[in-house]
C-alpha cells in the first residue's frame, strides 16, 4: 500500500467526459489498495475568464476580492469529481483550502503556503476515503481566501504530498512528461525519463510552465518524488507495477545522482513575459546604478538582466534592463518619477523581446557551452540584446519574432533532437 497525491490540471478536467476519465485514473489506484489525495485545477479557461471579469470591473482592484473570485473555479471541479467518484462506487469528499486548512501568508494573488495540517486528511485516507482538494487556494493570516499565483495547483499538490508524507506526487497534464523543450513549438523535442530538481527549477523559472516554479522548490526541500505524466493516456498500471525505483510512464523529477546519463545541456526554455527598458544617456559616474535600481527594488519590481554600455565620451552611457511584462507600467512610472535624479535623457521600452535559455547541470564541468549558443544564433542572423548566466544556465534576450527559429536551432546544436 502506498499513499499518493494525484494532481490534474485544467485541460484534464475541461468537461464532464474528462472528469469521468480522471475518476478512472483515481479508481485504478484505489482498486490497487492505495490511499489517494487528489488535487484539481479549475476547468480549462475558467480562471482566465474570472481574471478578465475582475479586470473589467476595475483594472486596479482589491487583491483580496480578486482572490475570492479566482479561487472559485476549483470549488466547482472538486465537487464534480467527488460526485463522479461516488457514482462509480468510490468513497470521496471535497475539500476547499480553508477546510483543511492550507495556511498561507497574506500576499494575495501570489501567496506562499506556510503550513498544512494533514491530520484530518490522513485520518480520512486511512478510513479509505479519497480526499479531493482544491488547488491554487489557501487561507491567509486574516482568515481570508488567498491564491498561490497562476499555475499554483502544482504547488498545492506538492505541499499536500509533503504534509501527508506521500510516496509520490503525480502531476497529470496534457503532455506525457517533461520534454527537452516545449513540444508545442519543437516537433523534435524529446521526452526526458528523469530530470534533476535543480534543472527543473531553472526550466520552470525560465518559462517552461509545465510545473509552477514554487512546486519544484518545495519538492526539492521536502524531497517529494514528483512525476509529470499524461491524463489522456489510457490508465494502465497502478503505482508500484513499474517496480521500486523504476521509471513510471512519465518524467520523474529527482536527485541528480539518480540520473545516469547526464547531458551537458538538458533543456531549452523560453519566456515571452519579458520587457526591456533602456535609459538613454545616463551619467557615467558612481552611484547611478543605485539611483536606478534602488527605487525599483523599493517598489518590489523584479529586475532580471542588466547591461551597462561603456561610454565613449566618459560622461554618459546607455543602461538596459529587463522586468516582467506585467510590471512594465509600474517600472516606467517609477523610473520617470526618478528621471531627474538619475539624470537620463530618455526612457525607451520594448515588449517585443523573448528570453531564451539553455539549462544543464553538465555546464558546471564543461567549457564552451555558451560559445555554441552564440555561434548558433549568429549563424541564423539573430542579434543578442542581453545575456545572463549562472552555474547551470545561459539566457539571452532576442527579438520575439525569432523565438521558434532560435529554440529549434539550439535544440539541434546541443544534440537534443529526437531521432
Ligand atoms: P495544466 O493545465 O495541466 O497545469 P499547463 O498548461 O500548465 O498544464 O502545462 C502543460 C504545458 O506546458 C504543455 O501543454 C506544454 O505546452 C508546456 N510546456 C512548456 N515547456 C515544456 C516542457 N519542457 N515539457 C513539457 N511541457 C512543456
Ligand atoms: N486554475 C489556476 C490557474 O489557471 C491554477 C492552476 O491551474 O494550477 O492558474
Ligand atoms: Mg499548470
Amino acid at each position: 500500500m502506498a499513499r499518493l497525491v494525484m494532481k490534474f490540471g485544467g485541460t484534464s478536467v475541461a468537461d464532464i467526459e474528462r472528469i469521468r476519465n480522471v475518476a478512472q485514473h483515481v479508481k485504478r489506484e484505489v482498486d490497487a489498495g492505495h490511499q489517494v489525495a487528489v488535487v484539481v485545477s479549475a476547468m480549462a479557461g475558467t480562471t482566465n475568464q474570472l481574471v478578465t471579469w475582475a479586470r473589467e470591473t476595475a483594472p486596479l482592484h482589491d487583491a483580496r476580492e480578486y482572490d475570492t473570485i479566482v479561487a472559485s473555479g476549483e470549488q466547482v471541479t472538486i465537487a464534480l469529481l467527488s460526485i463522479e467518484l461516488q457514482r462509480i462506487g468510490i468513497s470521496a469528499r471535497s475539500w476547499l483550502g480553508w477546510q483543511i486548512p492550507i495556511r498561507t501568508d497574506g500576499a494575495h494573488g501570489a501567496a506562499r503556503i506556510q503550513e498544512i495540517d494533514g491530520t484530518e486528511l490522513i485520518s480520512r485516507l486511512e478510513q479509505g476515503q479519497v480526499a479531493v482538494v482544491a488547488g491554487f487556494q489557501g487561507l491567509g493570516p486574516d482568515n481570508r481566501i488567498t491564491t498561490l499565483g497562476r499555475g499554483g495547483s502544482d504547488t498545492s499538490a506538492v505541499a499536500i504530498a509533503a504534509a501527508i508524507g506521500a510516496d509520490l506526487c503525480d502531476i497529470y497534464t496534457d503532455v506525457d512528461g517533461v520534454y527537452t523543450t516545449d513540444p508545442r513549438i519543437v516537433a523534435k523535442a524529446r521526452k526526458l525519463d528523469k530530470i534533476s530538481y535543480e534543472e527543473m527549477l531553472e526550466m520552470a523559472s525560465l518559462g517552461a510552465k509545465v510545473l509552477q516554479t514554487r512546486s519544484v522548490e518545495l519538492a526539492m526541500v521536502h524531497r517529494v518524488r514528483l512525476q509529470v505524466r499524461s491524463s489522456f493516456d489510457a490508465p494502465d498500471a497502478p503505482w508500484g507495477a513499474y517496480g521500486a525505483g523504476a521509471n513510471g510512464p512519465g518524467t520523474l523529477v529527482c536527485d541528480e545522482d539518480e540520473i545516469v546519463e547526464q547531458q551537458v545541456v538538458s533543456g531549452i526554455a523560453y519566456s515571452k513575459d519579458e520587457a526591456k527598458v533602456t535609459l538613454v544617456k545616463v551619467e557615467d559616474k558612481p552611484g547611478v546604478a543605485a539611483r536606478v535600481f534602488g527605487p525599483l527594488a523599493d517598489n518590489s519590481i523584479n529586475v532580471d538582466m542588466i547591461i551597462q554600455n561603456v561610454s565613449d565620451d566618459g560622461k554618459s552611457t546607455d543602461m538596459t534592463f529587463t522586468v516582467p511584462q506585467a510590471e512594465l507600467h509600474r517600472a516606467e512610472d517609477v523610473i520617470r518619477k526618478a528621471q531627474k535624479e538619475i539624470g537620463c535623457k530618455e526612457v525607451k521600452t520594448d515588449t517585443n523581446v523573448v528570453k531564451v535559455s539553455i539549462i544543464g547541470i553538465g555546464m558546471r564541468s564543461h567549457a564552451g557551452v555558451a560559445k555554441t549558443m552564440f555561434q548558433t544564433l549568429a549563424e541564423k542572423g539573430i542579434n543578442i540584446q542581453a545575456i545572463t548566466t549562472s552555474e547551470i544556465k545561459v539566457s539571452v534576450l532576442i527579438g520575439s519574432e525569432y523565438t521558434e527559429l532560435a529554440v529549434r536551432a539550439l535544440h539541434t546544436a546541443y544534440g537534443l533532437d529526437a531521432e
